[in-house]
């Protein structure tokens, strides 16, 4: 039976990865960090199959004692500062949590159990201002926020453990991705999210930055699929995960609201506080290779996605206003 250690295990994508690696017998190890105020929102389902391990990606020591205890045959580094908008204001915080902090896990993994499978989750927006479009693995990169910055240091680390000691270390560069359990400050769900609260009459206006922006944007549950396959291949490589398709934010806003009878013309206030210092205008990826080495094959659609997360949303809220 294999053992797999997560970070992030309480976020999106942590979450459909440990249901996934349950689902496939797994021994799932979850790094939990202190706080005051957890929220297992994401988990709940599976709290209790999921072994609790204490730690901080900020502190070495305690990523060594979790791989002891864990003793896992695959790590997947999924934890991380991981909106955009908020690396701006918190520069060091991102650099420590997203860049920094990759080291420290493969370190630990080094150290301790240097055999373990490891997957670093590296973003599309290391690529930022684009050099080509479609966007695929050997794209320069050009990264445009503090966020964008620390991703390209924690991918090329985990280049650079693999050529530097020949570990098993791959590194996802996963394009956009989202689902009802996404976060509400991201934009896909800030405006699913909104489209229910204006439907059941709790909100009356949603505000809004770049509504030109494109984004690649995919099925979170579709992509931690990948993730599983990068570790279950013969050699350790880097992997680009898209849909290859994009559409502007406008284009989001269009779906979401019609599809509930809504015109988002008449809802849509612009607000400059959600437009950001230096923006990605266009992310669209090519996954040719990632669909021929691994097989990977992409079940949601941009609609479908949209409409998942509207119905969710709204079975939220109906299910708030009951109570
Ligand atoms: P990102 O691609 O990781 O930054 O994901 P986000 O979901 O945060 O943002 C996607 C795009 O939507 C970016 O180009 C944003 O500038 C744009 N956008 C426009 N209005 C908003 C907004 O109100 N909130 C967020 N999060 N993004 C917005």
């Amino acid at each position: 039976m294999k053992r797999a250690l997560i970070t992030g295990v309480t976020g999106q994508d942590g979450s459909y990865l440990a249901e996934f690696l349950l689902s496939k017998g797994y021994t799932v190890y979850g790094l939990r960090r202190r706080t005051s105020t957890p929220n297992y929102e994401n988990v709940q389902h599976i709290k209790e199959q999921i072994h609790w391990i204490s730690g901080d990606l900020t502190d070495l020591a305690s990523l060594i004692e979790a791989v002891r205890i864990a003793d896992p045959h695959e790590v997947y580094n999924l934890a991380a500062q991981s909106y955009v908008a908020a690396s701006w204001p918190q520069p060091l915080a991102t650099g420590q949590m997203t860049a920094i902090s990759v080291t420290n896990m493969l370190e630990a993994v080094r150290l301790v159990k240097p055999d373990t499978r490891f997957y670093q989750a590296s973003s599309s927006e290391m690529f930022g201002k684009v050099i080509e479009t479609p966007q695929k693995e050997t794209t320069p990169f050009y990264p445009r926020s503090p966020y964008g910055v620390a991703k390209v240091y924690g991918h090329w680390i985990t280049v650079n453990y693999r050529e530097s000691f020949g570990m098993f270390a791959c590194s996802g560069i996963l394009f956009n991705h989202e689902s009802p359990r996404r976060g509400l400050e991201f934009v896909t769900r800030k405006v699913t999210d909104a489209v229910a609260r204006i439907k059941h009459g709790l909100q009356q206006e949603l505000r809004m930055g770049n509504l030109d922006a494109l984004r690649d944007w995919g099925y979170a549950g579709d992509y931690i699929k990948a993730m599983w396959l990068m570790l279950q291949q013969e050699q350790p490589d880097d992997f680009v995960i898209s849909t290859g398709e994009m559409h502007t934010v406008r284009e989001l806003l269009e779906v979401a609201f019609s599809y509930v009878d809504l015109n988002y013309e008449d809802y849509v206030v612009m607000d400059p506080e959600f437009v950001r210092p230096a923006e990605v205008d266009l992310l669209l990826g090519d996954c040719t290779k990632a669909k021929q080495q691994l097989g990977w094959e992409l079940e949601v659609s941009f609609q479908q996605l949209i409409k998942m997360m509207v119905d969710e949303d709204m079975k939220r809220v109906r299910a708030e206003i009951k109570y």
